[in-house]
């Protein structure tokens, strides 16, 4: 049977770090992004696809600000559904038209997929992801009225007058609410596109599920993914072609094939950055420790070598 690969898409699969964001950049990013995941199609493996969602948010949720004297602004997590919708979109539409070029006849799906958090989780009560627009002190104090659940910190040094922003909680993923369905369509032979952005995050109680206000990492999101169908292989595509020791001095030193209790322990190191690589590492060391066979990082542009030929960062049980 074809082995499945979960891969997890960084920011750069769809924005360039020079662009300016605009639907027709960013199409032609997923473009390119999507002729990388074809080829490993065409090396016979199956794909489930999940990706980052971060500028695509903070646009929207300048948007929301901007226009929310004409048009109510949503909240969080109705943002967040709808860059799902967004990116999901231009995946379907860039992997159909590549997959009809090539003469392959696979179906290709994406869903609005909840990741479910814990009310109780520890991100809740010291919220630190910052996200949306900068406020000035006058914008901040007026927003404490309007927005009562919001937290907002200051981010920037006193001398920048737009020094305020909203933060969020990053709460672990415990279940993804669409797994069922998610299992039946990669079974069936479909390219499934989930749990975009991280999943919308939710918690669920004695009244069932509900949205929350919160941003899910999308690696760790995607570890929890690539475990619950039990993939055969994590990879994680950034803009490194490694996960790097004693990263930006002089003796850096790419980590190549190593066991997931020696990654653990240069972990401890410090040298995987914590809003980066730190998340990624954290990622594939769990999905390794859930069960998972191997789980990788690398570039976009050196994905199929990863596969092949073992290139890149490659964590195994
Ligand atoms: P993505 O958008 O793909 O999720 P990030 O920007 O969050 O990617 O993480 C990738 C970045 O992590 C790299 O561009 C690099 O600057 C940074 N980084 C931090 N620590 C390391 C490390 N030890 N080795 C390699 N890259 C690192
Ligand atoms: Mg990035």
């Amino acid at each position: 049977m074809a082995k499945t690969i979960m891969v997890a898409l960084g920011g750069n699969a769809i924005k360039a770090a020079d662009d300016k964001g605009t639907a027709e950049e960013q199409l032609a990013n997923v473009y390119k992004t999507s002729r990388e995941l074809v080829k490993l199609i065409k090396a016979g493996y199956k794909l489930v696809v999940t990706h980052g969602n971060g500028p695509q948010v903070g646009n929207l949720l300048i948007q929301q600000e901007e226009g929310k004297s004409m048009v109510p602004d949503m909240p969080l997590d109705v943002v967040g559904a709808m860059t799902q919708g967004q990116l999901g979109y231009m995946f379907e539409q860039a992997l159909e038209n590549i997959l009809a070029e090539e003469d392959l006849h696979i179906p290709v799906v994406a869903i609005v997929n909840q990741d479910v958090v814990s009310a109780d989780d520890p991100g809740f009560k010291d919220p630190t992801k910052p996200i949306g627009p900068f406020f000035t002190k006058a914008e901040a104090e007026a927003l404490a009225t309007e927005k009562p659940d919001w937290v907002i910190k200051q981010v920037k040094p006193e001398s920048i007058e737009k020094r305020f922003r909203r933060v969020v909680a990053s709460p672990i993923p415990i279940d993804n609410t669409e797994i069922d369905v998610i299992r039946k369509l990669i079974d069936s032979g479909c390219i499934v596109i989930a749990s975009g952005g991280g999943g919308i995050p939710v918690v669920r109680d004695e009244h069932g599920l509900h949205g929350t206000a919160a941003v899910i990492d999308k690696d760790l999101a995607g570890a929890k993914l690539a475990e619950l169908i039990k993939a055969d292989i994590f990879l994680i595509l950034t803009d490194v072609d490694h996960a790097k020791l004693n990263y930006g001095k002089p003796n850096e030193m790419n980590v190549g094939e190593i066991r997931v209790d020696e990654m653990k322990r240069l972990a401890e190191g410090g040298d995987f950055l914590k809003g980066s690589m730190g998340p990624k590492v954290n990622a594939c060391i769990k999905f390794v420790e859930n069960g998972g066979n191997r789980a990788i990082i690398t570039s976009l542009d050196r994905a199929c070598e990863a596969i092949t030929e073992g290139y890149g960062t490659q964590i195994v049980g």
